[in-house]
């Protein structure tokens, strides 16, 4: 994969510019700056800059502050930081609540108000791969940030979860978080191949919420050995590099439709968008931005 330059930011004067960014460790291999700097040009917003700002764990503190002083607009959270925004924010969406993670921020008077944008992001992932039936069932791989963005969305919409996990105590602790927050609550087992099957005969929708399959791991896949995949179901991964990872190509062997990562990863940041800009985000521009960048 060939990355463009991405601008970083090196704690110089920002003059004018109104700056967002992306703090988290490693952040080298984000889309984001791409994604967002695109956007910001195709809505005339030239005073506009997204910038890398990596922030290994013990600078984490040090640079929020950094950030507030030198005037940024907002900023996206990523790994590792995503839990540990909470403790700086003013104010938060339900969703940053309920899931426990922030992954926007935006500045407003001098306050840090937290959203994220995963979960929407998730849910028009889902409207552009094809919808599934009113209350049908799910499961998801996985008991990380991500699958508890995942599992909150669509047990919000009615749907009944079940959250699959190789550490099942840490699917049970998902499913313990998010149980004041959803109308049914998220169901949890072991990742193994019978717990999974018997759960998928029940289910319309698999969602890869691990990285198992992710570059440099194409390789693998989140599925047990000899997994045997319903036709009926809709198989989401949410992994964007590559695009057509090794679960999708099982499960487009086994007549499943397919949904890859890289629709949530540009309605995430379009939401961001608008959060920071108040603009409509162009999520033409923001697709074709990144589309041609993820292997
Ligand atoms: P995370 O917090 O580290 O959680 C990863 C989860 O996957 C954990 O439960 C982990 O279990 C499990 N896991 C890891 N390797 C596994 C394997 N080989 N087999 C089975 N389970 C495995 O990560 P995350 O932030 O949730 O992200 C997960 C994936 O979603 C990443 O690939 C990320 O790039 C993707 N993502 C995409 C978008 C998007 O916009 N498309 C947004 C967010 C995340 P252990 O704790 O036991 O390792």
């Amino acid at each position: 994969m060939s990355l463009p330059m991405q601008p970083r930011w090196n704690g110089g004067a920002v003059g004018g510019v109104r700056l967002t960014g992306l703090l988290g460790y490693p952040v080298g291999h984000s889309l984001s700056p791409a994604m967002h700097n695109a956007a910001f040009a195709c809505c005339g917003l030239d005073d506009w800059l997204y910038v890398l700002v990596p922030t290994p764990p013990d600078r984490f503190d040090r640079h929020v502050r950094t950030l507030m002083e030198a005037g940024f607009a907002g900023w996206n959270v990523t790994v590792p930081h995503k839990q540990r925004m909470l403790a700086y924010l003013h104010e938060m969406s339900d969703e940053v609540r309920a899931v426990g993670a922030c992954n926007t921020v935006r500045v407003q008077d001098g306050r840090l108000v937290g959203f994220n944008t995963d979960v929407v992001g998730f849910m028009e992932g889902m409207v552009a791969a094809g919808s599934i039936a009113p209350g049908a069932g799910a499961v998801v791989l996985g008991a990380g940030g991500a699958a508890r963005a995942v599992a909150y969305a669509l047990a919000s919409a009615g749907h009944s979860v079940l959250v699959l996990a190789r550490r099942p105590q840490q699917a049970a602790e998902l499913a313990g978080a998010l149980a004041p927050f959803v109308p049914v609550p998220v169901r949890h087992d072991r990742l193994e191949r019978s717990i999974l099957e018997a759960g998928l005969a029940d289910a319309q929708l698999l969602v890869n919420c691990t990285p198992a399959g992710m570059w440099p791991h194409e390789h693998q896949t989140p599925l047990p050995d000899g997994t045997r995949l319903p036709a009926h179901l809709l198989v989401y991964d949410l992994i964007y590099n590559p695009r057509r990872t090794r679960l999708l190509r099982q499960a487009h062997a086994a007549g499943c439709r397919t949904q890859d990562g890289l629709e949530m990863l540009v309605r995430q940041g379009a939401a961001a968008f608008h959060i920071w800009t108040a603009c409509p985000p162009p999520v033409a521009v923001m697709r074709q931005a990144v589309a041609h960048l993820s292997l």
